[in-house]
């Protein structure tokens, strides 16, 4: 395997899959009061995560602000388009690029918006994307990265030289319930889990849970993850009273299926952290998580795989350190 290729893998990059969750409609309404725009994972190119916009009586809160120019376009012609008021905060669930790369545009556009995020970002800028950024320069010197990648990962070292924009403006450590643009909404924390420390959000009021990159199709991407941290905190959703969950990635899960979600990523964990053929945990997560995957199994297997061993190899106990 070429250096390069598990990177590819992570972002979903190699293999030859069709385009998946390709979700028709830019903007979809959960209620009155709230919208997703969902995130795209097209073939050959790294995600967007989904974002979501809240409407309060002050104004809007946006969670998540993904990655491509693309999809700040989508939330910002969203934001027009609703005519239901200006932006006044971003909440960030964690701080990977394909959540938090759209917040400084967002922030040209409506100077008084205020993110609200973990402090976790200061780790990742002089860790993983720092040594990621170091990775994607020799890779793209040594001509690994494919044609159609290369303006992905130029973007995301643009976006890492400026790391300090990624910093919130309100550090969220510890849980905190707040009122933003005058919507009441209960900020939880997760303890290494996908990241050091992640942020999600329960909506009492529509009994959801915006939930970031704990809840991912087609795969958990673990890159950054502790496992057992990751299994508290879903538990912690699991006993939020939430009756819906909006996903990092994916579509909207009523919460029947989020137990059918959790139970496919507690098996996959399970099962890599075993001694058996890591071929059964791809095929276990294929076989759970199908009615997200849909046809994109071929890309779904490439990914897991590499999640599979990964968990495996130990390499993701440091993340699991206090
Ligand atoms: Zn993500």
């Amino acid at each position: 395997m070429r250096s390069w290729l598990p990177a590819l893998l992570a972002l979903g990059l190699a293999g030859h899959p069709p385009a998946v969750f390709a979700q028709e409609k830019a903007v979809v309404s959960m209620d009155g009061d709230s919208w997703l725009v969902p995130g795209r994972f097209p073939a050959g190119q790294s995600p967007d995560g989904n974002s979501i916009i809240l409407k309060g009586p002050e104004g809007l809160v946006l969670v998540d602000t993904g990655r491509h120019v693309g999809h700040v376009g989508l939330i910002s012609g969203a934001v027009f388009g609703l005519g239901a008021g200006w932006p006044v905060a971003i909440v960030n669930t964690h701080w990977h690029l394909d959540h938090v790369s759209g917040n400084s545009m967002l922030k040209h556009s409506w100077p008084q918006i205020k993110v609200y995020g973990t402090s976790a970002i200061d780790g990742a800028l002089t860790g993983f994307l720092a040594n990621s950024a170091a990775n994607s320069r020799k890779a793209l010197e040594a001509g690994e990265i494919p044609e159609t990648a290369v303006a992905d990962v130029k973007r995301d070292l643009a976006t890492i030289a400026r790391g300090k924009d990624l910093r919130p403006d309100v550090v969220v450590d510890e849980p905190l319930d707040v009122r933003l643009a005058g919507r009441p909404l209960s900020l939880r924390i997760a303890r290494h889990a996908v990241t050091e420390r992640d942020l999600w959000i329960y909506d009492s009021a529509a009994k959801r849970a915006i939930v970031g990159d704990l809840v991912t199709v087609p795969v958990p991407f673990l890159d950054t993850a502790c496992p057992e941290g990751w299994l508290k905190a879903l538990d912690d959703v699991a006993a939020s009273g939430a009756e819906q969950i909006v996903p990092g990635h994916g579509p909207i899960m009523a919460i029947a299926d989020f137990d059918r979600w959790r139970a496919a990523f507690g098996d996959f964990i399970a099962c890599a952290s075993g001694t058996g053929a890591l071929e059964t945990c791809s095929a276990g997560w294929l076989a759970g998580a199908a009615r997200w995957i849909g046809a994109d199994t071929e890309r779904a297997k490439a990914m897991a795989d590499y999640y599979g061993e990964l968990v495996r190899s130990k390499k993701l106990d440091g993340y699991c350190k206090v």
